[in-house]
């Protein structure tokens, strides 16, 4: 092994130790748009009944018959035409677009040919146009993205970035099969900073935010799987209840689900179930949990480092059975009072690394 490899190596294998930590990273644009914003139709529907009984009694012996006249006028009015253009500019702001390239991108203001935009990287530019994102109920944030933040690397070669977007959109289109409205931060390959992920969620108002990972390094095996879901703190002491019904049904619904699978050997941490992860000040250590200000929860389906998950993560049967699976909880997060399960009391303290800062924004249009 040369040396230029082994650093290369080197480098790769920070870079997995890191696996849900970091902020940076950039590489191609993914085909994939998973956005939904209805056409509006403004429908003039004016229905005018006038009756007007013309009722004439003579008071003598002889009865004549009543008359009565009724003047029934019905007029229907439909104007069928898109009266706020989906593509260009117009008098009202978005509050998010899917750029003609596919990328989801939330909209700061109306510039004079288009739109101002935050882009993945976190600058700012201008697009001409766009398909109009005005709220959702749902984000889902498929962890890591770009070259250099694969996240964790699988024996057999799965990369996280790629598995999480898989399964991310995997969720989005069961979520909109259930008539659930959702919105990735991601599409492609490419790179996302935190802020952006959580700046998304946040300026569409959403009702749940959930971060998709797979982890690293592997524990002891267990019969059971491994799945941890972290959650947000309302305090030093206490979780806050919309993020933790959240989590708790995550966990319940996916481990559920997972545990269906035969002849995996599953890893697990003495401390797996649903907790929160403070750092040694105290506050929510993982930048996807202390960012965000709606309910939020982020998913470590199992370890991606274990040769017998990371061998059952790339089937496409695992997409479907966990997508299925968060699919259910969040539909019962949104329509039901169920509380979830999993729920592990004590926080765990952790300092997370930074990983290397790299991000170059992908084509918007
Ligand atoms: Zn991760």
């Amino acid at each position: 092994m040369n040396s230029h490899r082994a650093l290369l190596l080197v480098v790769v294998l920070i870079v997995a130790a890191v696996a849900c930590t970091s902020d940076g990273g950039g590489d191609e644009l993914g085909p994939d748009s998973t956005t939904t914003a209805a056409p509006q139709t403004t429908v003039d529907d004016t229905t005018t009944t006038t009756t007007v009984p013309e009722t004439t009694v003579d008071d003598s012996t002889t009865t004549e018959a009543p008359q009565t006249t009724v003047d029934d006028t019905t007029t229907t009015t439909t104007v069928p035409e898109d009266s706020r253009p989906q593509e260009g500019p117009d008098d009202g702001v978005p509050d998010g677009l899917v750029t003609p390239t596919g990328v989801p991108v939330a909209v700061l203001g109306p510039t004079d040919s288009g739109y101002l935009v935050r882009t993945p990287c976190g600058n700012t530019a201008e697009v001409s146009k766009g398909v109009w994102i005005n709220g959702a109920e749902v984000v889902i944030d498929p962890g890591h993205g770009g070259p250099v933040d694969t996240g964790a690397v699988g024996p057999n070669g799965l990369i996280e970035r790629d598995l999480n977007l898989t399964l991310g959109l995997a969720v989005i289109e069961e979520l909109t099969s259930r008539g659930i409205s959702a919105v990735s931060t991601r599409t492609g390959g490419y790179p996302t900073l935190l802020s952006v992920r959580s700046l998304l969620a946040d300026d569409l108002g959403v009702e749940a935010l959930v971060s998709i990972h797979h982890n690293a390094p592997t524990w002891a095996t267990s019969t059971f799987p491994g799945s941890e879901v972290f959650i947000q703190s309302e305090s030093v002491s206490l979780a806050r209840a919309d993020s933790a019904r959240l989590g708790g049904l995550l966990y319940e619904e996916i481990t559920a689900a997972l545990a269906t699978f035969d002849n995996v050997s599953w890893s697990r941490s003495a401390s797996a179930g649903v907790l929160r992860v403070l750092s040694s000040r105290g506050t929510d250590a993982y930048g996807m949990i202390v960012r965000p200000e709606v309910p939020t929860a982020l998913v470590e389906y199992g370890y991606l480092s274990n040769p017998s998950e990371a061998a059952l993560f790339a089937t496409d049967e695992y997409i479907e059975v966990a997508a299925g699976a968060t699919a259910d909880a969040i539909d019962a997060y949104l329509h039901t009072e169920r509380p979830g399960t999993g729920f592990v009391q004590r926080p765990r303290i952790y300092d997370p690394q930074r990983a290397p800062s790299f991000c170059e924004d992908p084509a918007l249009e």
